[in-house]
């Protein structure tokens, strides 16, 4: 049901591929971009122009193809072939493994996987949308947004991420499409390339959060959460039950726990006396200024909301003390804890869970208050263990073998795509057949 939804949302949305369930993927959201040389890394695209004219078919390695605005269009070549001006162009692939390799002018360069749409914005840069499998998708993000080496915490990321995305899959309706690839959504900023989150983000498939009604529920998630999390009303507007504040010991002592930040006296006494009226000179209130502490989270000081204060001085989080500095009577001290806003999931709580073999579940739990974990009845489990035991394989191999080439890696992200594509159509798995036909003999 939950799929067909999807799907609904995606056909409303325009998307005219084959594929359906494909999503689009604004690309360089913050990034104007005025040229781009598109190269290839695996596979082949047909490349159309406008509405869906063929330009050239089975574009692949050795082919170069460079975009730039003209007027209301864009201009096109590939290699030394000049091809003009265009509305539109569109590059899909011809099969599942197709890696794109993106390099536009001033920009670090990415690769992707699925199709890639170019056309021209009104402010006269280049509006780039990728059109990808939305597991596909939710890899990159987990790539893009959590560190960490135990596959469960790409599990976790994983379903956070999915549930997240299902439900605000007409976020960017308006726009005509359906993420951006900046935190604004989540960061979608590369394709997955490592295997172990690959892992993680395949055997977490079907799974997502929701209420005890069926529903997807919020998943806000933050770096560090200093130790305790925080309530969705003291940072945003509505109450939700399953974002509870809750002692969160887990996030000590990791890379984000503790910060501290020096400010000038004066800056921080004058901000509260032009800003918010509070007359500084009183003694009471200065004194409640210059020696504010939590030792549990706290929301306001003196009637102000912390995530002003936090947003005014660009601190790492709300959960702060102030002292005068002992060492320099001109500047105040905060030290703080965590990093974000601390509502949901602490990542390096999690991380932390993991390690001490807390399962990927009662982790869940602990961050979403009373948050069910659904399981999709529809999602192929055979495929997602076939998958996994596979991909399992090829980590192992790998650690096993004393030299790598880690430059063939995406030739083996080649054939796993395959036989991903293979197991979708719903062909059965015969373990011999497969080992015949020489698709498993994943080289590094
Ligand atoms: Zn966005």
């Amino acid at each position: 049901m939950k799929h067909l939804l999807i799907t609904l949302a995606l056909i409303a949305l325009g998307c005219t591929t084959a594929h359906a369930d494909k999503i689009k993927v604004r690309l360089y959201t913050n990034t104007t971009i005025n040229s781009i040389n598109i190269s290839f890394d695996l596979g082949a695209y047909n490349l159309y122009v406008d509405d869906n004219r063929l330009l050239e078919d089975m574009v692949g390695q050795g082919r170069s193809v460079i975009i730039r605005p003209a007027g209301n269009k864009i201009h096109i070549s590939v290699n030394e072939t000049n091809y003009g001006t265009f509305d539109r162009l569109f590059l899909q692939a011809t099969d599942t493994a197709c890696i794109l390799c993106l390099n536009p002018e001033g920009a670090k360069q990415r690769t992707y996987e699925g199709d890639l749409e170019i056309t021209p914005l009104k402010s006269g840069s280049l509006l780039l949308l990728n059109l990808v499998e939305f597991e596909t998708y939710i890899a990159g993000v987990v790539q893009s947004e959590i560190y960490g080496k135990q596959t469960d915490i790409f599990r976790i990321q994983a379903i956070i991420s999915r549930t997240w995305a299902l439900r605000n899959i007409s976020k960017h309706r308006s726009d005509g499409y359906n993420f951006c690839d900046h935190v604004h959504c989540q960061a979608y900023l590369n394709r997955c390339i490592r295997p172990d989150i690959m892992l993680g983000a395949i055997q977490s498939s079907g799974e997502t959060l929701v209420d005890s009604e069926g529903n997807l529920i919020e998943t806000p998630f933050h770096s560090n959460s200093g130790g305790q999390t925080a309530n969705s009303e003291d940072v945003w507007r509505t109450a939700l039950p399953y974002l509870r504040s809750v002692t969160d010991t887990f996030s000590f002592r990791m890379r984000q726990s503790d910060w501290t930040k020096a400010i000038p006296l004066n800056r921080w006494l004058d901000y509260f006396a032009r800003k918010h009226k509070i007359d500084t000179k009183n003694p009471a209130l200065r004194d409640s200024l210059l020696n504010f502490t939590q030792d549990t989270r706290k929301v306001r000081l003196l009637g102000i909301p912390l995530t002003r204060i936090r947003s005014d001085f660009q601190l790492k989080s709300t959960f702060f003390s102030v002292t005068t500095d002992p060492q320099n009577p001109n500047n105040i001290i905060i030290h703080g804890h965590g990093y974000g806003h601390g509502v949901g999931l602490s990542q390096e709580g999690a991380i932390r869970m993991v390690g001490l073999g807390i399962s990927y579940d009662s982790i869940l739990r602990h961050y979403y208050t009373g948050a069910i974990l659904h399981h999709d009845p529809t999602a192929n489990r055979s495929y997602v263990e076939n998958y996994v035991n596979q991909i399992t394989r090829i980590i192992q191999e790998d650690k096993n073998k004393k030299t790598q080439t880690h430059s063939k890696q995406d030739d083996w992200l080649g054939r796993l795509f395959r036989l991903r594509d293979r197991e979708e159509r719903q062909e059965v798995y015969i373990e011999e057949q497969q080992d015949n036909e020489k698709d498993w003999q994943y080289e590094w």
